[in-house]
Formats: structure tokens, C-alpha cells, sequence
């Protein structure tokens, strides 16, 4: 590491942002492996090259290059993106061009620390001799991660439509992995299948998404739908149901979680996490909220072009949200018929569950406003119990866990907070097993509402 570079800011504005992908091969995180691989057929799709990086190999040179100090996510990205280039120059040699790679990490603004993750990863890549000639590409929250400057003009559209559908589809194959498991009628049919449905998806993806023929897709992913339900053992009687929210990599990223959703398995739960799309629709919810209020502010003051500013983006985050919405519960109409996977909850509902409870509000942003409301949402449901995942010192996932465990104690809903470094917590398996004995309990009490709203 050649720590002279390490002050070397500039290149925080000319390498960090939105770049011509071209020829270039994206490298993408694997959060949630679905997601992630869907993802990248997607840019396939669209005659990008795209490759999803080997997750957790790196560990340590993420924790290397760190200071301990940062969020957990921040270190295992950090150790991915730096495992597989020193792997790729093990292999090409001299052949190996930094400059043929784009590595695709979005952000979000503050107040926590997702902004700055980009950045912290910029400095380390320059820090070592030619990578700084690797470009990191960066979607921001502030837009609604728009595409635009990444593709050429008349592909922006539909490669954010086709990415979101990709997401959509992901965390239908996640939710219904989590709803075959733990009825499997052999040990290891749910995994093998969701899988073999993964890559089958993908090619779909890859054939279809740049031709909007998402009907081509949806057929496909109706097949393996009605396939993996006959996976389902139906002797098994209904599990205690367990709710999932908190920071979207730690819940997400299997490894980062230790495989929380399986433990929870093993001890008699059926599980339902926080979808990837629900995070998306929260981020155009939260534009188009904001920029409501910046317009309502300037017509008091009639400051004219900062309410067509306010105005434009109303516009944008408002056209976002309604087609989201629209692919979302068309998706989940056409799958409904064949199996009750839970379905994503609407923001705005969101909010009106968190107003009506006065314990938190959407103008405090950051992930805790969906946490917190999701589990007020999962108790109102019916659910069994609730988790709060999160990385040890992750701010909105301390808020959550402040604001959530007493109204939960007082409402007799079971609730578990589950915090992450990589560090093997000896009490872990204890809280686990206490927290489903309690889940056990209510199930017995008040029966399984199920995950209608
Ligand atoms: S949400 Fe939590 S883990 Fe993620 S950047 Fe913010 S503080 Fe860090």
C-alpha cells in the first residue's frame, strides 16, 4: 500500500459517480445473491458485461484495510472488490487492466454512513499502484438511482425498469425459498431448487429484459413457482411466522447474517425478510415527500424557480413510485393464485402506521423509519415474532432497536435484536432458541394471522 496516495482527494470527484459503462465489465456486490445475479444478467441483457463478485473469500483484506471503525458492510465490500482484483491479476498477469473494470457501489445520503462507503473504498483502490485507473460507479438515493450518463440515452428507461423487475423477481424467489423451506419434504430440495430457478432466471433476464418482454419473463418464473410448491411437504402443519426488517445488507448478505433465516429454520421458525424492492419504492417515497415539502416551502415564499426545481422532481420520484407500485402488484396478482407469499409493504401504508403510533416519523429518514414501521406492521399482522438485523453500531438499526423493544414488551409480541460485526457471539444460539420458545408461545395463544394487511 503505498500510503502517500492516500490523500489524494481528487479522485474522490473523478472516479466515484456515473460513467459511460461501454465496453467495461461491471462488478457487482453480491448483497442478497439473488438480487445480485438477476442484476447482472440484466446488464448482460442490455450488452454490458456484468459479473457478480465472490462474496466473504476476502474477509480479511477487507478488515486489513480498514480501521475497524467502519460499518461491518463497508469491510466486507471492501474485502470482495480487493479479493477479486489481486485474484485477477494472479490470473491474467500482465494482460490485468484496472481501466477494463467498473466496480458498481451505490450510495445513499446521510445522516449514516452509506454515503461515504464509495468514497472510504476509493482512497484504499488508490492506494495501491494502478487502481486508480478503476472506476467506481455510483448510484445515489438523492435521484432515485437513476442511470442515467451509464448507458446510452435511449436505454436509460428501460434498464431502470428492467432492474427493478429484476429485483422484483429476486425477492419473489427469495420469499419463496423461505416459504418451501421449511416444509421441504427432503432436506436440501428448497436450496438446490431456488438455485437451478436462479440461473434459469437469469437467462430469462439475459434474453428478454432489454426487449420489455417482462410477460416472457413472468411465465417463466409462474412455472418455477408451481414447481417448487410441489416441494412442500403438506403433512408439515404451519410454522410460528417470523418478521425480518433492519440494514438491508446485514439482512440480506448471508454470510454477513450467519445465516440467520436457516438458524431461525432449524429452531421451527417460517421466515418472511424485508424485500429489496421495498427499500427501492421507500427511496422514490422519500423523493417525492421531500420534494412535496421543498415545493410547499417555496409557494409560501413564491420563490418560482425553486418550485419548478421541486416541481420536476416531484414529477420524477412521483412517475418512479406509481410504475414501481403498478410492476409490483401486477407481479404479485398473476403469483397470488398459485401460493401465499407475503407481499411487500405499501410505504405510504408505512407511514400512516407510524403516524397513527406517534413513536417515530419519515422526516427523521434513514432505514429505522421502514424498520420500525415494518414491525409494527408484522405485530399488526398477526406475525409470530419480529427481528431487527444490523450491523454492531449501525445507527438507524440502534434507533430501531430502542424504539421497537418496549412498545413490543408492552404489546407481548416476541422481538429479538440481532447485531453483526463477524465476530462469533457466544450467547447467540441461546437468545435464538429463547426467542422462538416465546414464538412457540404466541403461536399457541393467538394462533397464525398469516400476512394478509
Ligand atoms: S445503515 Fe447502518 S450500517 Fe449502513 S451505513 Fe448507515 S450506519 Fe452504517
Amino acid at each position: 500500500m503505498d500510503t502517500n496516495k492516500v490523500t489524494n482527494f481528487q479522485s474522490l470527484r473523478e472516479a466515484v459517480g456515473k460513467f459511460l459503462l461501454g465496453k467495461k465489465t461491471v462488478l457487482i456486490p453480491e448483497m442478497n445473491r439473488t438480487g445480485a445475479h438477476l442484476f447482472a444478467a440484466t446488464f448482460r441483457g442490455f450488452g454490458i458485461k456484468a459479473k457478480v463478485l465472490e462474496t466473504y473469500k476476502g474477509l480479511d483484506l477487507g478488515k486489513e484495510y480498514t480501521s475497524g471503525k467502519e460499518c461491518y458492510p463497508c469491510q466486507v465490500t471492501m474485502g470482495d472488490i480487493l479479493q477479486f482484483l489481486k485474484k485477477e491479476k494472479e490470473t491474467l498477469g500482465e494482460a490485468f487492466k484496472p481501466e477494463d473494470y467498473v466496480y458498481f457501489l451505490p450510495e445513499s445520503d446521510g445522516p449514516c454512513r452509506y454515503g461515504m462507503y464509495n468514497k472510504y473504498q476509493r482512497i484504499v483502490l488508490d492506494s495501491f499502484p494502478g487502481l486508480e485507473r478503476l472506476k467506481i460507479c455510483s448510484l445515489t438515493a438523492t435521484d432515485g438511482y437513476a442511470t442515467g450518463g451509464m448507458l446510452a440515452e435511449d436505454r436509460i428507461l428501460s434498464f431502470k425498469k428492467a432492474g427493478y423487475y429484476s429485483f422484483v423477481v429476486a425477492d419473489i424467489l427469495d420469499r419463496l425459498l423461505w416459504r418451501i423451506r421449511p416444509y421441504e419434504k427432503e432436506s436440501g430440495m428448497a436450496d438446490e431448487f431456488i438455485e437451478r430457478s436462479m440461473r434459469v432466471m437469469a437467462e430469462a433476464f439475459e434474453t428478454y429484459a432489454a426487449k420489455k418482454a417482462f410477460s416472457r419473463i413472468l411465465d417463466k418464473l409462474e412455472d418455477l413457482i408451481k414447481e417448487g410448491k410441489t416441494i412442500i411437504d403438506p403433512e408439515i402443519p404451519r410454522k410460528p411466522l417470523i418478521g425480518i426488517v433492519g440494514e438491508i445488507f446485514l439482512r440480506m448478505h448471508v454470510h454477513s447474517n450467519q445465516d440467520l433465516i436457516r438458524v431461525l429454520e432449524s429452531h421451527g421458525a417460517e421466515v418472511v425478510n424485508a424485500s429489496l424492492a421495498e427499500w427501492i419504492n421507500f427511496v422514490s417515497y422519500d423523493g417525492l415527500r421531500r420534494a412535496k415539502k421543498g415545493f410547499r416551502l417555496n409557494l409560501k415564499e413564491l420563490c418560482l424557480t425553486h418550485m419548478k426545481t421541486h416541481l420536476k422532481k416531484m414529477l420524477s420520484f412521483g412517475t418512479d413510485l406509481h410504475y414501481q407500485e403498478w410492476r409490483l402488484k401486477q407481479v404479485y396478482k398473476r403469483i397470488r393464485p398459485i401460493i401465499d407469499l407475503a407481499e411487500d409493504h405499501k410505504i405510504s401504508h408505512l407511514e400512516k402506521v407510524l403516524k397513527k403510533t406517534d413513536l417515530f416519523s419519515f422526516d427523521m429518514e434513514t432505514e429505522a423509519c421502514l424498520s420500525i414501521a415494518a414491525i409494527l406492521q408484522y405485530a399488526r399482522e398477526g406475525y409470530n415474532g419480529v427481528v431487527n438485523v444490523y450491523p454492531f453500531t449501525c445507527m438507524p438499526g440502534t434507533t430501531t432497536s430502542a424504539i421497537v423493544k418496549p412498545v413490543m414488551d408492552e404489546r407481548r409480541v416476541p422481538y429479538m435484536d440481532a447485531p453483526y460485526d463477524g465476530s462469533c457471539q457466544p450467547g447467540n444460539e441461546a437468545a435464538i432458541r429463547t426467542f422462538m420458545y416465546q414464538a412457540f408461545q404466541h403461536l399457541k395463544i393467538h394462533g397464525r394471522k398469516g400476512t394478509q394487511k
